[in-house]
């Protein structure tokens, strides 16, 4: 068992699992969750030793968000985005803004939250629609990025905008109390995940230090694959949550199948539940395997690495919603009625087909991957 998995998941069953209904139900952000998180360090697991971090490297952001999704998908999603926008920081920020941003993480346990996805270019995260003016020494941006997880309550935001006036890619990090940000929190209405508080942010002549911006230098930073550190960062935590909601999903289903009995026999008595329960098994253990294979071939820095991550993200995504679709069957009416968390963990695992890049375009992507061609 890895060693971050297993901190992880003592943490998820003591702090997270028993709130999970309660965040659904009540659609509010796991603020005090999220703030044992970093109290426990696991907000700094990724910077390296000698700034006061553990030099965790990607097999941490696959298995602590999986433990987190285990307990709550909310929680596991919250937790991959913080560490997603905070390895783009280390990879390609200049030492000051890496510095800052080091120093919040380990001394005030600031939290991050990438910010990509515009209203416009939908599942197109690369094609930003927003307008950046560069003066001397600070900036106004203006735009609206549509669907943010932990809006309104990460420290941090990492967004994307279009390429500067000499053609190169940048991003910005920006600050919570940023002059002309704001967030419209009443227009999250999610059917699932509904503590992330994916809501729009809006940037309406946004001023904002140069230091925040954020140049992206592959070479200089060594990228070995066709996407960034961060895109792959975010498939691996996206694979970890979904793969770990499986996990959940098989207990769920599991208690529901042996704790429901009929007069001579409990439903898990019953040769169907059985095929069932057996084919959620291999949902789990079929994401869970991939995320291994994937995990490995990426610190290794094998050559497929991103064709097998990109495949187990795709797998966690599919395996969760099938997973949940038996569940659901097994639960009969009970599991209709919103008794226990089966009718929950459906709606949850909905959301990670669409998000970024989404399933369907990200297979598009792997297909072009094993024959040979460019793939994005
Ligand atoms: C719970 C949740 C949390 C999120 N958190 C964040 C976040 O933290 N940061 C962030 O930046 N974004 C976030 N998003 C947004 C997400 O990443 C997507 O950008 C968003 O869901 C796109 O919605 P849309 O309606 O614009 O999709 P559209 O772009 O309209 O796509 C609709 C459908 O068409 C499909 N489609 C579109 N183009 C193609 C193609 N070329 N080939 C095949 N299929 C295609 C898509 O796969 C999708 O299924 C979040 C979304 C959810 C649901």
């Amino acid at each position: 068992m890895n060693k971050f998995y297993t901190r992880a998941k003592e943490f998820s069953n003591k702090h997270i699992a028993p709130y999970a209904n309660q965040i659904d139900e009540e659609g509010i952000f796991p603020r005090d969750i999220m703030d044992l998180v970093g109290e426990h360090g696991f907000f700094k697991l990724i910077i390296p030793t000698e700034f006061g971090g553990e030099g965790a490297g990607i097999d941490a952001q696959a298995y602590v968000s999986q433990a987190f999704g285990e307990g709550s998908a909310t929680v596991g999603l919250c937790y991959t985005m913080h560490n997603v926008a905070l390895k783009f920081i280390l990879t390609f920020g200049n030492e000051e803004l890496k510095q800052f941003i080091i120093k919040e993480v380990v001394e005030n346990n600031k939290m991050l939250s990438l910010a990509r996805s515009e209203f416009g270019t939908g599942v197109h995260v690369f094609k930003s629609e927003s307008s950046v003016e560069t003066f001397e020494d600070h900036s106004i941006i203006n735009g609206t990025k549509s669907m943010i997880t932990s809006a309104n309550y990460a420290d941090y935001y990492l967004i994307s905008v279009p390429n500067d006036k000499e053609n190169r890619p940048v991003n910005w990090l920006v600050p919570y109390d940023t002059e002309g940000l704001s967030f419209k929190e009443s227009d999250w209405n999610g059917m699932g995940m509904r503590g992330n508080i994916s809501c729009p942010m809006v940037m309406k002549d946004m001023k904002i230090d140069n230091k925040f911006a954020v140049y992206i230098d592959r070479m200089k930073a060594k990228q070995k694959y066709p996407v960034n550190i961060d895109v792959i960062y975010f498939m691996t935590g996206l694979a970890g949550v979904y793969s770990g909601m499986t996990q959940t999903i098989l207990e769920a289903a599991i208690e529901h199948a042996t704790g429901r009995s009929y007069p001579d026999k409990t439903l898990a008595n019953i040769e169907t539940v059985q095929i069932h329960l057996a084919n959620i098994y291999s949902s789990m253990l079929g994401a869970k395997a991939s995320l291994d294979n994937a995990v490995e071939a990426l610190a290794n820095e094998e050559d497929d690495g991103l064709i097998k991550i990109m495949t187990a993200r795709i797998i966690a995504s599919e395996n969760s919603m099938e997973a949940a679709r038996l569940a659901m069957r097994i639960g009969g009416g009970r599991a209709y009625n919103k008794q226990g968390p089966i009718e929950m963990l459906l709606r949850d695992s909905f959301a990670s087909q669409v998000m970024f890049p989404s399933v369907d375009v990200l297979k598009t992507w792997v297909g072009r991957g094993i024959t040979d061609q460019p793939m994005i």
